[in-house]
């Protein structure tokens, strides 16, 4: 059976919901994780939170952070074990301690349809979490990384790209990948806090 994502047609209610914590008890948690893998291998995207695919529960799948294979996908230029590459990481109950730095990149969604935002993330978070076998981790994630986690670690708690974009349009995927070819991510800054220079990246905004 073909596993679908679920959009904001669908149904944007249950994308809206906070996901529950995982219990390493649960006995559905390795299939939870092959569903994940699966949608992933079959779909150009870079990463997915279960709750896209009716799994409520937190826990995030990564596929592709690899901005020199993204940028290859986007010119439709990539070789095939290029457009089979897998990071396959497995997050589960991540938490993120700390966000440095500020960079910008126009985000979609496997969820939100058509709709692309401008949306800003850190260059860097220190993320907390538990892997399969239930060891935890607090790892780095750095640059484009960093863009892909934030945005699934916003799934979890039932937040999209598009409600903190400070642009969104609507165009459909070829016109995305030329579009993003002309707007590729951008880093603004690698180091200081993040939460202050979204705020003083909005007072400029105010003051102008
Ligand atoms: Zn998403």
């Amino acid at each position: 059976m073909k596993i679908e994502a679920i959009t904001i047609k669908d149904n944007e209610k249950y994308l809206r919901q906070v996901s529950s914590k995982v219990n390493f008890d649960d006995k559905n948690l390795q299939n939870d994780i092959n569903v994940l893998a699966e949608y992933c291998k079959e779909n150009e995207v870079m990463a997915m939170a279960a709750v896209q695919l009716r799994i409520p529960k937190r826990l995030v799948y990564i596929k592709n952070t690899n901005l020199d294979i993204i940028n290859k996908l986007q010119k439709n230029e990539a070789t095939e074990n290029e457009e089979n590459y897998n990071e396959a990481r497995v997050l589960i109950n991540p938490v993120i301690i700390e966000r440095i730095g500020l960079t910008d990149y126009w985000e979609a969604c496997a969820s939100c349809l058509n709709f692309v935002g401008h949306v800003k993330r850190p260059y860097k978070i220190l993320v907390e979490y538990f892997d399969i076998d239930g060891n935890r981790h607090r790892d780095y994630f750095e640059g484009f990384e960093s863009t892909v986690l934030s945005h699934e670690m916003d799934h979890l708690d039932g937040i999209l790209h598009m409600d903190i974009a400070d642009e969104v349009l609507e165009m459909p995927v070829e016109q995305r990948k030329l579009f993003r070819q002309s707007h590729p991510y951008n880093i603004v800054t690698k180091t200081g806090k993040y939460e202050n220079l979204l705020q003083n990246d909005f007072e400029k905004k105010l003051a102008k």
